[in-house]
């Protein structure tokens, strides 16, 4: 049974203050509504990651940051470090986001060395793929998926891939509304999969928990987390507000 995933990615939102709000009224409706199936992630920014880890404690919800440097230490001012990470209590990292691919210019080589020191230091990794509307457009989705799956998790053995889950996260669905039909998703999914057993063998592409990500709300979740290739997903702006996440983790509980 693959592991079912409902993560959050806060982006650059919320002050400190605003974090432990938001976190203690979503520990609370966790509490009237146990999450009994699935794993729930929340992935503030940095400044936060110690202050919500404490108040998620014993709560079930486990904690992540958005990104990491690809060196374990060093003169790399205003970088944060895996094992710095590790120690406010995060245990997973999103890895190769689209929007450091596009404003900080990650590469898929940037991106494979930040998946290496994760793995190295013992974060799980979410990590991100996915097509911009120009490629989609021009039939090139499959390619450039194909390429990011392949070179962020090249030479990975098994056991440092049942680290991984990955997030399939078409650019043109991310912050604008548009969602990716169930049926488009799923298709990307399945696709994801094929990679995974060409490039290892079926039990990798069996046993990886693939997420999707793109404008998930309250309304669509169930339907994309109904198809038989989806895993889950990774929010962005519905995570914002506690009770529309929690909707969200319902929806999973309800389908998974
Ligand atoms: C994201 O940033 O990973 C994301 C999926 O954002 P949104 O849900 O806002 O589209």
């Amino acid at each position: 049974m693959r592991k079912k995933i409902v993560a959050g990615n806060w982006k650059m939102f919320k002050t400190n203050s605003e974090a432990v709000r938001l976190v203690q009224s979503l520990r609370t409706r966790v509490e009237k509504s146990p999450v009994k199936k699935n794993t729930v992630i929340v992935c503030p920014p940095y400044t936060a990651l110690e202050k919500v880890s404490g108040i998620l404690q014993g709560s079930g919800i486990q904690v992540g940051a958005q990104n990491l440097f690809w060196e374990e230490e060093g003169a790399y001012t205003g970088e944060i470090s895996a094992k710095m990470i590790k120690s406010t209590g995060a245990k997973w990292v999103i890895i190769g986001h689209s929007e450091r691919r596009r404003y900080f210019k990650e590469d898929e080589n940037l991106i494979h060395r930040k998946i290496q020191i994760a793995l190295k230091n013992k974060l799980k990794v979410i990590f991100c793929v996915g097509e911009t509307l120009e490629e989609r457009e021009e039939n090139l989705t499959k390619d450039i998926v194909g390429n990011q799956v392949e070179w962020g998790l090249k030479d990975f053995t098994h056991q440092q891939l049942n680290q991984v889950v990955i997030a399939y996260e078409p650019v043109w669905a991310i912050g604008t509304g548009k969602t990716a039909t169930p049926e488009q998703a799923q298709e990307v999914h399945a696709f994801i999969r094929d990679i995974l057993n060409a490039l290892f063998d079926d039990t990798v592409g069996r046993n990886m928990t693939i997420l999707y990500g793109g404008s998930v709300k309250p309304q669509n979740a169930e339907g994309l987390f109904q198809q038989p290739d989806i895993d889950g997903g990774l929010i962005g702006g519905a995570c914002l507000k506690a009770d529309s996440f929690h909707r969200i983790i319902k929806a999973a509980e309800k389908v998974y």
